[in-house]
């Protein structure tokens, strides 16, 4: 298993725990000596999700992750972190073992991991996710992150609505 922050080829396994139809293990890199942790489950467990309109579809880990990826374009984020990130989001969706999750539950799970990494990703994602209703609502979320950050935001690096 590659290391995602060195990208160094070999990890030592530290502990392997199996969880219902999932088995987590603790990696360390043989290189840097980064401690990550990876999983493998079933491929076809069934995870559904519920949209707003109550339709269901079942969870497709690749639109999840286009999505981030969408809003973390071009930002400067350490390579892997971005997959960590997608990964980690993935691992808390799974984590309830329910069969059914909420749309919106996702989407509230990715703007907290966002924003704790990149406010322009977290903004981006949010005036897809949230639908800012005017650009007030959009200037004043703008406002509070920020507020004291040292991560203001262009208007350059902004969604295409939000520039006029
Ligand atoms: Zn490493």
């Amino acid at each position: 298993m590659r290391c995602p922050f060195c990208g160094a080829p070999d990890s030592r396994v530290i502990d392997s725990r199996g969880i219902e139809e999932e088995v987590r293990r603790r990696r360390v890199c043989s290189t840097c000596g980064a401690r990550f942790t990876t999983s493998e489950r079933v491929q076809n467990h069934a995870l559904f999700v519920v949209k707003k309109d109550g339709r269901r579809e079942a969870f497709d880990r690749d639109k999840l992750a286009t999505g981030i990826r969408k809003a973390c374009e071009k930002r400067p984020l350490p390579t892997g972190s971005i997959e960590l990130l997608i990964t980690g989001i993935e691992e808390r969706i799974h984590e309830s073992g329910k069969p059914e999750v909420l749309s919106t539950t996702i989407g509230d799970l990715v703007m907290e991991e966002l924003e704790k990494v990149d406010h322009i990703a977290y903004i981006r994602f949010a005036s897809v996710y949230r639908e800012f209703a005017d650009i007030g609502a959009l200037k004043d979320a703008l406002e509070n992150l920020s507020a004291g950050k040292n991560n203001p935001a262009r208007a350059s690096e902004l969604p295409d609505g939000a520039q006029r």
